[in-house]
């Protein structure tokens, strides 16, 4: 059945095979159509059926949702910082009360494995609010020793209205570290959906807002240019968080320069392991596998997708990583059994042939492909792209250089430590990287010498809250994820100073 608009998203009626998700924007605590009462679909990947459909967001429905949350924003700012707080935990734990729900509708527009991904993601998701929710009194000001005769303080303010645009990896833990800190700071938010994964979003959104005062969280659906790029460049937005493609950061940026306001802006990745010769194989081939994100079919922006190994370790660490990755089962996204899903589009799914032909077609390289396309007639089997390693890559080929965002690592052996730290650092961006060593001054070394913003030793561990986050180059610019996240970027400063 098809859900009305204004109907509850959480819990559809009917038997679920048969339901499809109508989403609305989040406007003022309501679920609302567009004004121009336009629909676009959503399309589960892995089977090609629709999903159900999202509001189609303009100029107008932008509109009206930062109208919502600017009307919202004095009283949200005038409730003390712990009871932010204390209202977004309470959302997050509800929002582990429906795990299965949002999980299951993520695993649907996404086709990500819900085992795998998406419950994990709800999981960190609602850890992440509850992490910026006990954060509330810790937006302290300082007293400063200028003249004993006046009392100099500082006191840290909201912004105000703040857009948060997201893509569709892993569209709630992104917008959690985006949300969560924007709002304990006392801002009101509009959130910008993906266009291919709206539905999750909006679910686990408008749970969160039935915690939160009408407008404070306000969530529109719809494309780039006409919805994004308006919501930028209204006057009432005083920042702008988001995690994307570079070409769309860079434009970003420059709307958002137009207006002077902060933005805070996560974009690509191609991030460099490390592996030495005296590094413990077993783990090193567990950490390609967890930091090629091979379970989100390589959908994310810190995989570590430039693998170097050192030549005395090199055949048996593909060996390995081959045999590793070849275990992984790949099927339908709904399937307890299933590690490995779809990837997002067609779109995506072109640039990583793409990739995949240009490997073909270099010389000397070897092509190492972990899995076979499931064999399900309930499934469609356009969408799900073989895990492979690319091995023996030259360094200036585009397959070593360029953000592939799917299940493609390139593995190279290395002998010199100076080259091998040169090679990692040569890359315009600097997300994350890693080195796998039990030499410790080694490590000490790599780690102070990498050029990224996430540097591990002997793991590849995601996101995690409290650990800041951001990348270095044209990777972006600010954190996430830290308690400096949402005092750095999400509140502002004013000295004040006081005569008798
Ligand atoms: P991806 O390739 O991961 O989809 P994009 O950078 O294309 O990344 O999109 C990320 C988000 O940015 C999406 O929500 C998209 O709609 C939005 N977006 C795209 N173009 C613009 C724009 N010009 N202004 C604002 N948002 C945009």
């Amino acid at each position: 059945m098809m859900i009305a608009d204004n109907a509850d998203l959480i819990q559809p009626a009917g038997p679920e095979e048969t339901q499809t998700f109508a989403g609305g924007h989040l406007i003022e605590g309501q679920i609302v159509s567009a004004i121009s009462g336009r629909t676009f679909a959503v399309i589960n990947p892995a089977t090609g059926v629709e999903v159900g459909s999202a509001a189609l967001g303009d100029v107008h429905d932008v509109e009206r949702a930062v109208a919502a949350a600017a009307k919202a924003r004095q009283a949200w700012a005038a409730v003390p910082a712990r009871e932010r707080g204390a209202k977004l935990a309470r959302g997050a734990s509800r929002m582990i009360e429906k795990v299965e729900v949002i999980a299951r509708l993520l695993a649907l527009e996404t086709g990500k494995a819900i085992r795998t991904e998406c419950r994990p993601e709800v999981m960190t998701a609602a850890d992440i609010g509850s992490f910026y929710g006990g954060l509330g009194s810790e937006l302290k000001g300082e007293t400063l020793p200028f003249r004993p005769d006046l009392l100099s303080i500082t006191v840290r303010e909201p912004l105000g209205v703040v857009a948060a645009i997201l893509p569709w990896n892993v569209p709630l833990v992104l917008m959690m570290l985006k949300i969560a800190p924007a709002l304990v700071a006392g801002n009101t938010v509009v959130v910008k959906t993906a266009e291919e994964a709206p539905l999750a979003t909006l679910m686990a959104a408008r749970v969160l807002a039935e915690e939160l005062p009408a407008g404070v969280l306000n969530v529109v659906h719809g494309f780039g240019p006409d919805c994004g790029q308006p919501l930028v460049e209204h006057p009432l937005v005083a920042k702008v968080t988001f995690t994307g493609s570079q070409p769309v950061g860079e434009t970003i940026y420059a709307s958002a320069a137009q207006k002077l306001i902060p933005v805070s802006l996560e974009l690509g990745g191609k991030s460099p392991m490390i592996v030495m010769s005296d590094a413990d194989l077993a783990k090193a081939v567990a950490g390609a596998i967890a930091g090629m994100r091979f379970t989100r079919q390589g959908q994310s922006c810190t995989a570590a997708s430039r693998i170097y190994v050192h030549e005395t370790i090199y055949e048996a660490f593909l060996e390995s990583l081959a045999a590793a990755v070849r275990k992984l089962k790949i099927g339908n996204p709904l399937d307890e059994a299933t590690d490995i899903g779809t990837i997002i589009s067609r779109d995506q799914m072109d640039r990583i042939e793409h990739f995949v032909r240009l490997g073909q077609e270099t010389p000397n390289v070897r092509m190492i492909v972990c899995g076979t396309v499931p064999d399900d007639k309930n499934l469609d089997p356009a969408l799900f792209a073989l895990p492979m390693l690319v091995a023996d890559v030259p360094e200036d080929s585009p397959l070593m250089r360029e953000e592939i965002f799917g299940p493609i690592a390139c593995v190279v052996p290395w002998n010199d430590y100076e080259d091998v730290l040169k090679a990692a650092n040569d890359s315009e961006f600097g997300l994350a990287a890693s080195v796998w060593t039990n030499d410790l001054t080694k490590a000490l070394d790599a780690t102070r010498r990498l050029n990224a913003g996430y540097v591990q030793v002997n793991q590849n561990l995601t996101i995690q809250p409290n650990l800041s986050y951001g990348g270095f180059g044209k990777s972006g610019l600010g954190k996430e994820a830290s308690l400096e996240a949402m005092l750095e970027h999400f509140s502002r400063k004013k000295t004040i100073v006081f005569a008798g």
